[in-house]
Formats: structure tokens, C-alpha cells, sequence
């Protein structure tokens, strides 16, 4: 009989090994991440759209590659971090495989950018299903961009297996938490269709900590630091009080890489032993330093396991760190630096009952048939106006010399104060005291709105109106269940809920400030919100629906506004309590001052 045994061509070993690798984005966002790292990028984006299905782009400004290199680096088994067998046993980069970059290119379509800082021109490489499409030479900036698009393109059954966008997003938000409390000295950058997820300068591993978690971590934070011959162990444990029931902020580092490891765990655990209520998890952050020989994380292809040589004196002195700190948090100092403001919620929750029922209005003018249009709505505040910001703003008058001329000049000016009008359906521009200006509509109406909502969840309870026909929404299942634990706040901002079933919900009463047919668009951007939302940081749950109302009702860009319109959008912005920027952090409007002005024709 003939020999039967062949060597399987490169592609296909290729998209065997991807199996292995790359399980779902998320993978790959780990082994892009991981690349940058050991490139030693200080500045780390990564760009996703449709929870990575569509598109996964990490950006470092690391080492780049030289032409050569950025041909082999698609190669299997190229490497440039491991020579030889001995090198596996000291390793101090993260990735050694050299497959990462071959089985991803193996089953999506990818275009890597990348130049060395003395090179003057750079390398564009495109390849699609390991075919090399183009290569050329391209004028780019000091480092690599790594863009995959379309992963799992050619193995359907492979795309079909992933799970619905929520929660493909949810596990690159995990591998991304983790290299980035991995590594507080470099920057990195979360962007998910176009919304900024993180921001995270580079800083040490307190502030890294709590801008992962939330402002609130810093005072639940007790530092850890020992070290012995076998290990160093620092970073911090939760105090006993805040520990939960799921264990969500559980992380184990060693040697910058996040490991999973019940053993350890176990000794973290004991250490709080009587300090835990039954059923309660403690969090923690450990960063344990081994001598790189004295551990083998071969033992797991996606490597978050890990193998000690001194298991057991390990367990003891981790047990004992914790146990030790716990015994002395009260005395440790919190280290105190700026709060990031953003994560603070600016209002007050006291004095709220949750069990309260909204009062239900029927709106008189309502007609289910009439064709609706966007158009700005005064807001229907509830709130007490606070206009200081507003006066303030036209009363803060640059100290000029004046002719009699200008002086006449500014008196007229006044007269035309609260005057506006719209510029390319866009921007709204208005004269006042001490010169003009500018606000960009659909975020300044972000910030109206934000306000209202947050205001009306928190504070008051927001007016209803009742539908004529009950609304009949389909929803997966966990999409239902989470309408259900947001019931109470969705009843403030005015929804009404007849029945809300496993897959079905029926709203039978909306918020004022909504129309019918924005019910579902309203609903469905609010939960996919709450899922990108880390759960259990200090962001509140109201703060993210308020967020998630603003952006999907503010008025767009391209919306012409009356002139009454135009007024009410200027007087409710600058009644609001943050009237300078939108609820996501950018500028809602810019003034020009007389004096700026002037000098732009350089007069006086
Ligand atoms: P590994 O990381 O295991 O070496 P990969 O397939 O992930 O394997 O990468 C192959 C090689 O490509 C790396 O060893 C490295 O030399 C090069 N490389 C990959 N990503 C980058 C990057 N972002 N910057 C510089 N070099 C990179
Ligand atoms: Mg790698």
C-alpha cells in the first residue's frame, strides 16, 4: 500500500492552530494587547466596533518592525522573544509562540502598519486568510497598527458560534481590565464604536486600580507589600466590609501577567477568614514578582494558568501578607490624590424612595398618527433652574478702554444678547456681553437632557404619558431580565410597564420627552450601556441610563431648529449644573471674546 502521511499546508496548520488560539475577539484583542506590551509601547489604543466582529485595531507606539520582519512576523512559530528551549525557561515577554499573528491572519483580514523609529518610511502589509495581498511602503508613524477585520470571515460556523455583541464585549472589556491593571505605567485607550470606554493615563497601581473601578475603590483599598527570597507580593486587598457576593474583582498578576489560580485564592480567602459574612467573596489585587525560572506557564495554551515550583510556601506567605495587612489597614494612611471627577456622579440619591409609583399624565395632544419629527422639546424641566452659570457667562465682561464709539457699540450688543442663530444645522451662535458664542447643539442637548433624566431618576418622579395601545417589544431573554432589575428606575423616568415576560416586554406608558417609535431604538441602546458598563464600579446604574437616554434623544447634527427652539436649547444648557460639557466629556460650547475677536482683525 502507498504512503498515506502528508505535512499539511501552511494555511491549513494555520487555521488548525487559530482554533487553538483564537477563540472569540476577545482572543485576539489579548494577543494584539500582549504584542504592544512587549514591543514596549508606553501608549496603547484599541478601537472595536460591533464588539470586535467587524473590526479589532490595536495602535502601540512601541519598537515597530523592519520590512523583513513585518513579512515573517505572519510566519508560524516566528518569534523574535525566544532563541532557543533554554530561553523558555527565563522569559519575560509575554508571548513566545510566535503564532498569534499567523493564526489570526489565517482567519480574518488584516492590515498591519509598522516602522522602526530610524526608519523613514514604514510597512503597510495586507493579508487576507494567510494570503499576502499587498505589501508596500508607507509613510507612518513610530510603531504598529494591527487592524482585523471580519475575524472568522472564512469559517462560518466559527462566526456563528459567537455570542451576541453584549457579551463578546464583556469579555474584551475582562482581557483588557487585566492588561491594563497589568501595566499602570503605560497608557491605554478603549474605544467601542466610536464611544470612549477608558481612557487610562499612565500611572502606578493605585490610580490604575481605582480609574479601572471607580473613584470609590480608593478608600476600600488595603495595600499589600512583602517581600521575601521566593516572592514579592504587593498591591491590595478590599477591606472585609466591601467584599461581594460575586466575585468580580478577583485578579492575580504574576510577573505582569494575569493569572487564575483557586489555589491561591484559596490562601487569599483564609486570610480574611472570620472577617467575611457566608457567601461573600473578597476583592483583590495581587502582584506576585517570581524569579521567571521558578514558573512554568506552559502548562495552558491560553496561559492563564500557571505552575509554581514552591506551591505551597507560596500559599503560606500570601496567607500571611493579607492576613497581616488586614490586621493593620486601619492605621495605613489612604493616599490621597486628585479625584477623577468624571467618575462621580454629581448628585444626591438620599431622600429617594424606589418603591414610589410615577404619577401617570395623559398627554391631551397626543396622535398616534401623526407623523412625528425630531424636533428640540423645551426641556419639561422639573428641576429648579440655576441660571447663575448663564448670567455669569454674559456678565463677565473683559475691563477694556473703550471709545464712545465701542462703548455704543457694546450697548447694542447687549440688545441682541440671547439672539442666536444655526450654522450648518449644527452649531448655534449667540452674542453676548462679552462677545459670542458658539455651542454645538446636539451636545449641549446631551447635557440638558442628561441632567433631566439623572434628576428625574434620582430626585423627583418624572411625569408619564399613558399609550393608547400598549407597546409589545420582543427581547432575548437576559435582555428581559434586565429590564426587569431596571424596572424601579425606568418607572422614574416615566416608562410604565404592563408586562415584562421572558421574551417579551409591553410598555404601556413612556417618559414625556419620548415619542412611541423611539421606545425600542431607547431601550435597546440603554442595555446595551448597561452591559458595556463595568457592573459594580461606582458608575451608578442611573448614571449610565441617564447617559444612555441623552445620547439616544438628543437632537443630531443636521436638525433645524426654530428660533424659539434655538432659545429654549441655549437657556436650558446654561441652566444646567455642567453646562461646559456633555455627559461624555466634550466641549458643548466655546466663547469668543471681544478681545479674541479683535485681535483676529488686529484691531482695538
Ligand atoms: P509572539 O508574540 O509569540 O512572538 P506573535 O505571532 O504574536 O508571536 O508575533 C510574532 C512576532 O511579530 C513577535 O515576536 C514580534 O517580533 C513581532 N510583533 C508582533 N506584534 C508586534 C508589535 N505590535 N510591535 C512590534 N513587533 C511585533
Ligand atoms: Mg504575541
Amino acid at each position: 500500500m502507498s504512503d498515506i502521511i502528508q505535512l499539511l499546508p501552511d494555511h491549513v496548520a494555520n487555521q488548525i492552530a487559530a482554533g487553538e488560539v483564537v477563540q472569540r475577539p476577545a482572543s485576539v484583542v489579548k494577543e494584539l494587547l500582549e504584542n504592544a506590551i512587549d514591543a514596549g509601547a508606553t501608549s496603547i489604543k484599541l478601537l472595536l466596533k460591533d464588539a470586535g466582529k467587524s473590526l479589532i485595531q490595536v495602535i502601540d507606539n512601541g519598537k515597530g518592525m523592519s520590512n523583513t520582519d513585518a513579512r515573517l512576523s505572519f510566519e508560524r512559530h516566528a518569534t523574535s522573544k525566544i532563541k532557543d528551549a533554554h530561553d523558555l525557561f527565563n522569559l519575560n515577554t509575554k508571548g513566545f509562540r510566535g503564532e498569534a499573528l499567523a493564526s489570526i491572519a489565517a482567519i480574518a483580514h488584516v492590515t498591519l502598519k509598522t516602522k522602526q523609529e530610524n526608519d523613514e518610511l514604514g510597512t503597510q502589509i495586507k493579508i487576507e486568510g494567510s494570503n499576502i495581498i499587498a505589501q508596500d511602503v508607507i509613510s507612518t508613524s513610530k510603531g504598529t497598527s494591527i487592524a482585523v477585520k471580519n475575524l472568522f470571515f472564512n469559517i462560518p460556523a466559527r462566526r456563528n458560534f459567537l455570542k451576541s455583541d453584549t457579551i463578546e464585549t464583556r469579555h474584551i472589556i475582562d482581557e483588557f481590565q487585566r492588561v491594563s491593571l497589568a501595566h499602570p505605567d503605560i497608557a491605554f485607550l478603549l474605544h467601542h464604536n466610536s464611544n470612549e470606554i477608558y481612557n487610562l493615563r499612565a500611572s502606578n497601581l493605585r490610580k490604575r486600580v481605582v480609574a479601572v473601578f471607580g473613584t470609590k475603590m480608593n478608600e476600600k483599598l488595603v495595600p499589600i507589600n512583602e517581600t521575601t527570597d521566593l516572592i514579592a507580593v504587593n498591591g491590595f486587598v478590599a477591606k472585609p466590609e466591601f467584599s461581594k457576593k460575586k466575585r468580580g474583582e478577583q485578579f492575580f498578576f504574576v510577573n505582569d501577567r494575569f493569572i487564575k489560580s483557586s489555589y491561591l485564592n484559596h490562601a487569599v480567602v483564609s486570610a480574611f477568614e472570620g472577617l467575611l459574612e457566608n457567601g461573600y467573596h473578597p476583592s483583590y489585587f495581587l502582584y506576585l514578582t517570581v524569579p521567571p525560572s521558578s514558573i512554568d506557564i506552559n502548562i495552558h495554551p491560553t496561559k492563564t494558568e500557571i505552575k509554581f515550583d514552591n506551591e505551597k510556601a507560596i500559599y503560606a506567605i500570601l496567607r500571611a501578607t493579607v492576613k497581616h495587612s488586614l490586621g493593620q489597614y486601619n492605621v495605613a494612611p489612604v493616599l490621597d490624590f486628585n479625584r477623577d471627577n468624571n467618575l462621580d456622579t454629581p448628585y444626591q440619591f438620599t431622600s429617594k424612595s424606589t418603591t414610589a409609583t410615577p404619577k401617570i399624565t395623559v398627554d391631551p395632544n397626543f396622535n398616534p398618527f401623526k407623523t412625528e419629527q425630531q424636533s428640540y422639546q423645551p426641556s419639561s424641566s422639573s428641576y429648579q433652574k440655576e441660571s447663575q452659570s448663564w448670567e455669569s457667562l454674559y456678565t463677565t465682561v473683559e475691563p477694556v478702554e473703550t471709545t464712545q464709539q465701542e462703548q455704543l457699540f457694546h450697548q447694542e450688543q447687549e440688545i441682541e444678547t440671547g439672539k442666536t442663530f444655526q450654522i450648518q444645522k449644527k452649531y448655534l451662535l449667540s452674542s453676548i456681553k462679552s462677545g459670542m458664542v458658539l455651542i454645538h447643539q446636539s451636545l449641549a442637548h446631551q447635557r440638558v437632557l442628561y441632567e433631566e433624566f439623572l434628576e428625574s431618576i434620582t430626585v423627583h418622579e418624572a411625569m408619564s404619558q399613558q399609550l393608547l395601545f400598549p407597546v409589545h417589544i420582543s427581547f432575548s431573554k437576559s435582555d428581559s431580565e434586565m429590564i426587569q432589575s431596571m424596572k424601579a428606575d425606568l418607572e422614574n423616568t416615566g416608562f410604565l410597564f404592563e408586562s415584562i415576560a421572558d421574551e417579551e416586554i409591553v410598555v404601556k406608558g413612556i417618559p414625556t420627552s419620548i415619542t412611541e417609535s423611539q421606545i425600542s431604538l431607547i431601550l435597546e441602546q440603554l442595555l446595551d450601556d448597561m452591559k458595556l458598563e463595568v457592573p459594580e464600579t461606582s458608575f451608578s446604574h442611573f448614571d449610565v441610563m441617564a447617559k444612555s437616554f441623552a445620547k439616544s434623544l438628543a437632537i443630531k447634527t443636521g436638525t433645524v431648529l426654530s428660533n424659539k427652539e434655538q432659545e429654549n436649547l441655549v437657556d436650558d444648557l446654561f441652566s444646567c449644573k455642567e453646562p461646559t460639557i456633555s455627559p461624555f466629556g466634550k466641549a458643548t460650547f466655546k466663547t469668543l471674546t471681544i478681545k479674541e475677536i479683535d485681535s483676529i482683525f488686529n484691531s482695538h
